[in-house]
């Protein structure tokens, strides 16, 4: 989302909210200034407009007859004027602190707008496949039964139980313990307003950051996810941590529910309600306490005295000085294998099918890349709705997704110990060290596998990468830097429980603990969903971080509400495209995007007229081009000019062949030319495949943000270099010449070469169901 700035003030600290797709300028009143204001909005391709004095209606109006619908405004008073229907207007302080609510409004429109054009009409149909049993699965199959749905569910991995544990994804794998809390699925890149960088995927654990391996820029992917982690301003992390609250906030009733309606999953499982969380730090004590209240989750504040005398298990610890205050908040925790175990009898009970050591291979999509079904093998599993949420290693699953390589893996560390029986603590804690390694602890009451009382001490990340290719990921780790862990969360044992410990318990090698646990580089979790064959909805839900346990209840929420054709703010707060509305220089065209409507003029032959130039004009729509059909659509800087004429239109026109081999409809070329010189050019290079598209006014080309300045040829406006494989009107792969700006002084060709395209439709997954 495109978005321009137009203010007077000089305190804005530009810095903070130079993104790529905010757009800095400065106008004068009048006309040459309303002149300037509207073409900055129509070349930037703009949907947004932050500004202190209000444009005239005639600027807006022309802006929104360029723009492809509504547009949205702010400003610090209201409208003096009545503006068409279209405009979204806000009312906002200039401030540092106002540019930010007003940026991270725009976004919460766009996605709201753009989810809700993802959404299928009707949804009619009642069964659902579930991949993958971890506990957000799990959650979301109890809600479905408890709506009327049949569930099918499938996991790679044996029934948990048994001694099973460790072979689940970390719902099971990683530890007994789980939190609900407001403030769980924390946001990592929280930074100093002024820092614009947050480097602890940079610094090994040693030097205080989560690095856990030794070369984490060799991997092309890493790469892209630790840039899109970096590239997040300090304003929108704050947004994100918000949004990602307000998801925690709105899980809580959720669980009450849960609690009063299927209290059988919550008896035996050492179920303890509030956490107590404490401090090492009075700063860290009295700012939390303002935050905690804040989100409505303080119940009470203890002082020193409070805690020796109520919570034994802590006395050693507040006589040390290791204890600066405590606060009770709400939240539970619960031993989850005990409780995965009950949630599994109960669903199987309510009717659900359960399929454990069935690995789901790959995602049948037909030739227009619409979700047709799951492969198992050679079996095809076919139902109404998917819902696929595959944990850390599931990338394969999510192929031709936007949800695609997002999710990489944190190792989270843990240590059990036994829990001295005279001094029994009734309540989990999260435990803030300030400074210290293991910084944030949080320490589960829980029993171990023989029935007694112990304590699990978590704490510890450590950034892991990729490991889509689950059996590589144990080589990553640097066995000295998961030392490093281990030794903090032995100091916090010690320092904190060392009375509750037994005699000569010094060997705690045993006790040790690790499991990856999918993280996003934004914090956000991953929510996405597509209309599949069937007419139902195929979803992704992934990536939740610290708090996927806290927040399961919401995420099924959201699958329900999509299910049923309905919106939930989960949609847009865990939209996977989230992120990019910030970070990347045009959103615009991506994947799972519509192409904009847009009215093309051509000029076609017409033998009943009677002349030597038997031509009539038609109006040819972006639907009658593009509907229906899986074309390949290309773009150049113009008819005539060499590279086009030498090697795309050529290449494409001679491989026809092998793309209609591949499941294209189609190729299409289009210039910034007139339907006259269009026509000429493909006639005299004697084009019998490739259609050519005549975009003479260069509105496509604007309208998906291709169009660039090329004056430094005398050009004036022409199209950027790319190439794209559009379904059914919605794009399905993007190539783009690297380098886009005005006035280039090169011409890259390569990324949309018709063997670029023609190696993506080998790769691609996509099956010809249809
Ligand atoms: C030590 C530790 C402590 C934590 N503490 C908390 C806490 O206190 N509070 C909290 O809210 N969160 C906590 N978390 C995070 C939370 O556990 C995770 O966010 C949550 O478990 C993720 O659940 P999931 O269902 O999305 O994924 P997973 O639990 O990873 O489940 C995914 C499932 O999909 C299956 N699968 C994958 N691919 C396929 C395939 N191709 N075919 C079939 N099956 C497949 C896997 O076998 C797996 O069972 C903690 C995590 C760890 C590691």
């Amino acid at each position: 989302m495109q978005i321009v700035i137009n203010i007077e003030t000089t305190e804005i600290d530009r810095s903070l909210f130079a993104t790529p797709n905010t757009h800095w300028i400065k106008t004068s009143s009048g006309y040459e200034g309303e002149k300037k204001l509207l073409n900055n909005l129509i070349m930037q391709g703009a949907k947004g407009l932050i500004c202190s004095v209000p444009p005239s209606k005639a600027v807006v109006e022309q802006w929104l007859s360029n723009a492809e619908d509504d547009v949205f405004i702010a400003h610090p008073g209201l409208p003096k004027q009545t503006y068409p229907k279209g405009v979204i207007f806000q009312k906002v302080e200039i401030s540092n602190e106002g540019l930010g609510v007003a940026l991270s409004s725009m976004e919460q429109w766009f996605l709201k707008h753009s989810t809700r054009l993802a959404m299928p009409d009707i949804l009619t149909g009642k069964s659902v496949m579930l991949v993958g049993a971890g506990i957000t699965n799990l959650i979301l199959a109890l809600q479905l039964l408890d709506n009327g749905y049949n569930v099918d569910i499938f996991d790679q991995a044996p029934k948990p139980g048994n001694g099973h544990w460790s072979e689940h994804g970390c719902s099971n794998g990683g530890g007994d313990a789980r939190m609900f809390t407001l403030t769980e699925m924390d946001n990592y890149n929280i930074k100093d307003r002024l820092c614009q960088k947050n480097p602890i995927f940079e610094n090994n654990i040693s030097s205080g950051g989560w690095l856990i391996q030794d070369d984490i820029r060799e991997n092309g992917k890493q790469h892209e996810w630790l840039d899109t982690h970096n590239s997040i301003p300090p304003w929108l992390a704050s947004v994100y941590s918000e949004d990602i609250y307000q998801l925690n906030a709105a899980a809580e009733p959720l669980w009450i529910d849960l609690v009063s309606n299927h209290n059988e999953i919550f008896q035996d499982v050492v179920h303890r309600d509030g956490i107590l969380r404490l401090y090492n730090t009075p700063q860290q004590f009295e700012w939390d306490i303002v935050r905690q209240d804040k989100l409505g989750a303080l119940l009470d504040t203890y002082d020193i005295t409070y805690i020796k005398e109520n919570f034994p298990s802590l006395k050693m610890a507040c006589e040390k000085g290791k204890i600066a205050g405590g606060i009770l908040v709400k939240g539970f925790t619960v031993n989850v294998h005990k409780f995965v175990q009950k949630l599994v009898e109960l669903i199987t009970d309510k009717g659900a099918k359960l399929h454990w050591n069935t690995q789901i291979d790959k995602v049948l999509r037909t030739k227009h890349n619409v979700v047709a079904g799951l492969l198992t093998g050679d079996t095809l599993l076919q139902s109404d709705h998917y819902v696929i949420s595959p944990g850390v290693y599931g990338n394969e699953l999510l192929q031709h997704t936007p949800c695609e390589g997002k999710i990489h893996g944190v190792l989270g560390a843990w240590l059990e110990i036994p829990n001295h029986k005279r001094l029994p603590l009734q309540k989990s804690l999260k435990l803030a060290r300030k400074g210290h390694l293991a910084e944030d602890s949080n320490i589960t009451v829980a029993c171990n596998s023989r029935g007694h009382n112990a304590l699990i001490i978590g704490s510890g990340y450590g950034y892991v990468g990729d490991v889509s290719e689950q059996k590589q990921y144990e080589q990553l780790i640097n066995q000295n830097q998961l030392d490093v862990l281990y030794d903090a969360l032995k100091d916090t044992a010690e320092e904190y429980f060392g009375d509750c410990l037994p005699e000569g318990a010094d060997d705690f090698q045993p006790n040790y603990k690790y499991c990856i646990r999918p993280w996003t580089a934004t914090s956000l979790g991953l929510y996405h969903s597509e209309v599949c064959s069937s007419g139902g909805t195929f979803i992704v839900s992934g990536g939740h971080n610290t708090g996927g346990f806290a927040q399961a209840p919401i995420i099924a929420d959201a699958v329900l509400a999509t299910l049923k054709g309905e919106q939930h703010p989960l949609h847009f707060i865990y939209h996977p495209e989230r992120n990019h509305n910030f970070t990347r220089k045009y959103l615009t065209m991506k994947t799972g995007l519509k192409l904009p409507s847009v009215t093309f003029k051509t000029r076609v032959r017409d033998d009943t007229i009677k002349s030597d130039n038997p031509f009539r004009w038609l109006d040819k729509t972006t639907s009658e081009y593009f509907d229906g059909k899986r074309v390949v659509l290309f773009s150049l800087p113009g008819a005539f000019t060499p590279t086009c004429s030498t090697y795309q239109l050529p290449g494409f026109e001679e491989n026809f062949t092998r793309f209609n081999e591949k499941g294209i409809d189609e190729i299409y070329c289009m210039s910034v030319n007139d339907s006259f010189v269009m026509n000429k050019w493909a006639e005299q290079q004697k084009i019998t495949n490739v259609k050519v598209i005549p975009d003479g006014s260069g509105e496509f080309t604007r309208k998906i943000g291709m169009l660039v300045q090329k004056d430094n040829l005398g050009f004036g406006l022409r199209s950027w270099r790319y190439a794209a494989i559009v379904n059914n009107g919605v794009i399905e792969a993007w190539f783009e010449e690297p380098g886009r700006s005005d006035n280039h002084s090169e011409d890259p060709y390569g990324e949309s070469a018709p063997d670029m395209i023609l190696k993506y439709l080998s790769s691609s997954s996509t099956i010809a169901a249809e």
